[in-house]
């Protein structure tokens, strides 16, 4: 057919699977095995469903905006909220990367990188890790149109040095620079000091990981005031109400609690902690996370083999058939109960 020519054509991206199933052990997306904090149970109960006639009030003016401002002791002009950080991102990419010049981005990194490059006709370089997983910065100072990597990087959870991050930055002050901190309240340093540094980074942060609300879809970017007024005008001329006035509400209790959050975060470090003594003496190997996740080969063992016999024992981790990181396994943290049920399993296994 001759539409078909001219249809914009994508392999959109894979996200782990969401099992209809119940009681399984999902430690395959990186979710919170724990609630959201007390306080987003309340607010929902609380919530009046007459405001749901109303259309949203705009991100920046709201209370969710004075929350984040408060927390991160910047101004509400310096924080861009959208449906999740893939939304702040993707809009990222259509507002900053338009040099005609490739981006660049590691080689093994977040898989949603090169989808929007793609959808959004941006070119791209990878950048390679090197042996032991790790960001070279050095790689990133050919010309180029625009730089984005997580930090810790998914899914091998290795954190850069926040001297690595910042020579990255500098490196690169002629575009913008995406530091993508989905994880980073897992143990890392935040790069949101540089903002004040340099106009030219981005900081992204979610709700999903941390503060154990992927399904409410709230993301914010952090930077100056002008880097955030580009990013809402594209927003706005995209689509105008994109988060909920559910969100919006929510999302201040999941801030506000600042000790429920940290002693969550906690927890899950505890858990990780753990994780690795029981991983390494069941014969796996893996590089330091500053993560929710350990990224782990097994020395005898395919990572399929192990990825497929779990799920038979309803336990679901994360593998990718992918040149480099075949052989791995990423495996989210879950409850102290859950990564029990991972060992005992994998012990039969291995
Ligand atoms: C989970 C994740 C995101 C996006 O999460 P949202 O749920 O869209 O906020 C972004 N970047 C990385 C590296 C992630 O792992």
């Amino acid at each position: 057919m001759k539409w078909e020519e001219n249809v914009r054509r994508v392999v959109p991206y894979t996200p782990g699977e969401q099992p209809e199933k119940t009681g399984i052990i999902k430690l395959n997306t990186n979710e919170n095995p724990y609630p959201p904090a007390p306080g987003v149970e309340a607010a929902m109960a609380a919530m009046e469903i007459d405001k749901l006639r109303l259309y949203p009030a705009f991100p920046e003016k709201t209370e969710l905006a004075k929350a984040l401002s408060e927390h991160y002791r910047i101004g509400t002009d310096q924080i861009f909220i959208g449906v999740g950080s893939d939304d702040v991102l993707s809009m990222a990419f259509l507002t900053f990367f338009n040099s005609g010049q490739p981006i660049f981005f590691p080689d093994i990194t977040y898989s949603f990188y090169d989808v929007w490059a793609e959808v959004y006709k941006i070119p791209y370089e990878v950048k390679p890790l090197d042996e032991s997983f790790q960001i070279r910065p050095q790689d990133y100072t050919q010309p180029n149109g625009g730089v984005v990597f997580p930090n810790p990087n998914a899914p091998t959870g290795e954190l850069l040095s926040l001297d690595m991050v910042e020579e990255i930055v500098r490196n690169n002050r002629d575009v913008v620079v995406i530091v993508d901190e989905a994880y980073i309240d897992f143990g890392g340093t935040s790069a949101l000091p540089l903002i004040e540094k340099y106009d030219n980074m981005l900081v992204v942060q979610t709700f999903s990981k941390s503060r154990s609300m992927a399904g409410m879809r709230i993301g914010y970017a952090m930077g100056q005031p002008r880097l955030i007024r580009y990013l809402n005008d594209v927003k706005y001329s995209v689509n105008s109400y994109t988060m909920n006035t559910a969100a919006l509400a929510l999302g201040v209790e999941a801030v506000r609690d600042e000790a429920y959050f940290e002693q969550c975060c906690h927890k899950i470090i505890q858990t990780r902690t753990r994780a690795e003594q029981e991983l390494a003496r069941l014969g796996f190997q893996f590089p330091k996370s500053c993560a929710n996740f350990i990224f782990a080969s097994h020395k005898s063992v395919s990572a399929r083999e192990i990825f497929e016999r779990l799920k038979e024992n309803d336990i679901y981790v994360r593998w990718w058939d992918k040149e480099r990181i075949k052989n791995f396994l990423r495996i989210t943290i879950g409850t102290e109960e859950q990564m029990e049920a991972l060992y005992q399993a994998l012990e039969k296994i291995v």
